[in-house]
C-alpha cells in the first residue's frame, strides 16, 4: 500500500488540506490499494487559508522598501506614494486573512416547528481579476485577497504598463504557502484579458480600468451569465462653500487633484466653488500648485511624478489646450515639462483651469492627469446640481463648516464615496469602495462587502 501525491506543475505535492481518501479493491474490501490526497483550497478551513495571507503580509512588510522602489520605477509615482500603497497592501492581506475567521452565515427562524434554517457561503470556483496600472499592487491585492480567502482560485491579468508589482504579490503569496494553481498570473495585452473573460471555467470577473474596456467585459460576462464587477472612471467634484477654511480647502483639492499625478479614479478633477470666494480660493490653489516639485519619483522631495507614458502625457495637455480654446483660463501649468532631467520622461505641470463651464469637455470627461478645473457656483444648490451633472459618480467632497450642508450633500450627491472636509481620494481598505452611475457596476469591492461578490449563498433547511 502506498501514499500517493498530486502532480502540479511537474512536481509531486501533498494535499494542501493534509486530508486523504482511500482506494480499495472492489473484490476485497480489506485490500487497500493506496491513499490519495483530498485536494482543495476550498476544503481547507477558511482560518487556515487566512494564515497564508497573514504570512504573505509579513513577507511583503519585510520587502516593502524594495517593492516600493520597483513600483516607482515601473509606474512613476513618488516613493512616499509607493510606500503608502505597499503599506496599504500589507493591511489588505491582514484584513482578508482575518476575514477567514469571519465568513459568517446566518441562522434564520423558521415558521415551521423543528425546522432549522441557516445560510452558508461557498466559493464560486475560478474567478478572473483584470487590473490597471495606476495601483499596481493594491488593486491586484484587493481583488485577489477576498477571492482567495473565500476559497476561490484566481486568474490575475495585470496591466501591461505595470506588471512587476503584481508578480511580486504572487511570488509572496506562493512563498507564504499558497498551493500551486490557486493563484495564476497571466501577463499580456487586452487579448489575454479577453481570453480570461471568455473562458468557460471562469465564474466571475472583477475588472478595474477604463469605461470602454469595462463595457466590453460586462457584455461578454452577460453573454456567459457570469458575475461581473466593474470599477471605472470618475469626474469627481470637490465643492467649496464660502464658509469653508479656504486654505484647508485648497490643500484638500491640491492633494486630491495632483497626488499620484492625478492618475487616480478618485482624483478631484472639478473644484466647484461658491462665486463669492472663487477668486480667493483659486489664488491659494494656484500658489500651492506652482510650488509643487515635479520630477522623478525616486528623487527626494518630489511631489508629482510623471504620467504613465508619452501618449498619456500628450493627451492631458491636448485636453487642457482644448479647454482653453473653449474659453477656460489656464491659471497654472498646462504644458509638458522638458527641461533637464525632465526631458527623459513624461512630465506635465500641475494645471489649474479657471472659468470652466459645465458644457466644456474638461468638465465632463475624465483626464486622468494633474488637472483641476475650477467652476464657479452661485450657492449650495447650484454647486450640488453642477456636481451631479456628469455621467460618473465615484467620489465627491464638500468643504464646509455647515453640518446641515454636509448632511444634505451626503444624502443628495450621486456618488459612492462621500467625503466631508477630506480629499476625494484616499480611501481605506476596511470599508466598501465603489461608485454609482457610469463609474461602477456590480457589488462593492473592499471591506466585508467584497466577500459577497466572491461567494454564493446556500440556504439550508433541516427538519429535526
Ligand atoms: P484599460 O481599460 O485600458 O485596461 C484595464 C485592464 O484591462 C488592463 O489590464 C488591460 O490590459 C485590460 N484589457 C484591455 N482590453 C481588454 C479586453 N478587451 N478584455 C479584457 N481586458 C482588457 O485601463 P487602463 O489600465 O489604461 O487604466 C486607466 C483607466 O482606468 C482610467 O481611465 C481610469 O479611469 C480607470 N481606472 C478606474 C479605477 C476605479 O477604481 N474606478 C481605478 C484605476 C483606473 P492591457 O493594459 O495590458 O492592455
Amino acid at each position: 500500500m502506498s501514499d500517493y501525491l498530486n502532480l502540479i506543475a511537474g512536481q509531486w505535492q501533498p494535499s494542501v488540506t493534509g486530508r486523504t481518501f482511500e482506494n480499495r479493491n472492489p473484490a476485497d474490501e480489506g485490500d487497500l490499494v493506496g491513499t490519495f490526497p483530498q485536494s482543495s483550497w476550498a476544503a481547507m478551513p477558511a482560518p487556515k487559508r487566512g494564515d497564508v495571507l497573514f504570512k504573505a503580509a509579513n513577507l511583503l512588510e519585510a520587502r516593502a522598501d524594495a517593492i516600493a522602489r520597483e513600483m516607482t520605477r515601473e509606474e512613476g509615482k513618488t516613493l512616499p506614494e509607493a510606500r503608502g500603497e505597499v503599506g496599504r497592501t500589507v493591511n489588505i492581506l491582514r484584513y482578508y486573512g482575518g476575514e477567514g475567521a469571519r465568513l459568517f452565515g446566518r441562522v434564520i427562524p423558521s415558521e415551521r416547528d423543528r425546522v432549522f434554517m441557516h445560510t452558508l457561503r461557498s466559493p464560486l470556483g475560478v474567478v478572473g481579476a483584470i487590473t490597471p496600472w495606476n495601483f499596481p499592487i493594491a488593486i491586484p491585492a484587493w481583488k485577489s485577497c477576498p477571492a482567495l480567502i473565500s476559497g476561490n482560485a484566481v486568474v490575475l491579468k495585470p496591466s501591461e504598463l505595470a506588471p512587476l508589482c503584481a508578480t511580486r504579490l504572487a511570488e509572496i503569496l506562493v512563498e507564504a504557502g499558497l498551493p500551486a494553481g490557486v493563484l495564476n498570473v497571466v501577463h499580456g495585452s487586452g487579448e489575454a484579458g479577453g481570453a480570461i473573460v471568455a473562458h468557460e471555467h471562469v465564474r466571475a470577473i472583477s475588472f478595474t480600468g477604463s469605461e470602454a474596456t469595462g463595457g466590453k467585459v460586462a457584455e461578454a460576462c452577460g453573454r456567459r451569465k457570469v458575475r461581473v464587477q466593474l470599477e471605472m472612471g470618475g469626474k469627481n467634484p470637490t465643492i467649496v462653500l464660502a464658509d469653508a477654511d479656504l486654505d484647508e480647502a485648497a490643500g484638500i483639492v491640491l492633494n486630491a487633484a495632483f497626488g499620484s499625478t492625478g492618475q487616480r479614479c478618485t482624483a478631484t478633477s472639478r473644484a466647484i466653488v461658491e462665486r463669492s470666494v472663487v477668486e480667493a480660493f483659486s489664488e491659494k490653489l494656484v500658489a500651492k500648485a506652482r510650488a509643487m516639485k515635479v520630477g522623478p519619483g525616486l528623487d527626494a522631495g518630489i511631489d508629482v511624478g510623471p504620467s504613465i507614458n508619452a501618449a498619456h502625457a500628450d493627451r492631458v495637455v491636448t485636453e487642457v489646450a482644448a479647454a482653453a480654446s473653449a474659453g477656460a483660463t489656464v491659471l497654472a501649468g498646462g504644458t509638458r515639462l522638458t527641461e533637464g532631467v525632465l526631458g527623459k520622461g513624461h512630465f506635465v505641470a500641475p494645471t489649474v483651469l479657471g472659468n470652466v463651464t459645465p458644457q466644456m469637455t474638461i468638465a465632463q470627461e475624465e483626464v486622468f492627469g494633474p488637472v483641476a478645473a475650477v467652476m464657479p457656483a452661485d450657492d449650495f444648490e447650484h454647486a450640488l446640481a453642477l456636481a451631479n451633472d456628469v455621467r460618473f459618480g465615484l467620489s465627491a467632497t464638500i468643504c464646509t463648516r455647515s453640518l446641515s450642508h454636509a448632511l444634505q450633500f451626503a444624502q443628495r450627491i450621486e456618488a459612492g464615496l462621500v467625503m466631508v472636509n477630506l480629499p476625494s481620494a484616499g480611501v481605506e481598505y476596511q470599508v466598501a469602495f465603489g461608485g454609482s452611475k457610469a463609474s461602477s457596476l456590480g457589488p462593492r469591492e473592499q471591506g466585508p462587502e467584497a466577500i459577497d461578490f466572491y461567494t454564493t449563498l446556500k440556504t439550508v433547511y433541516m427538519k429535526y
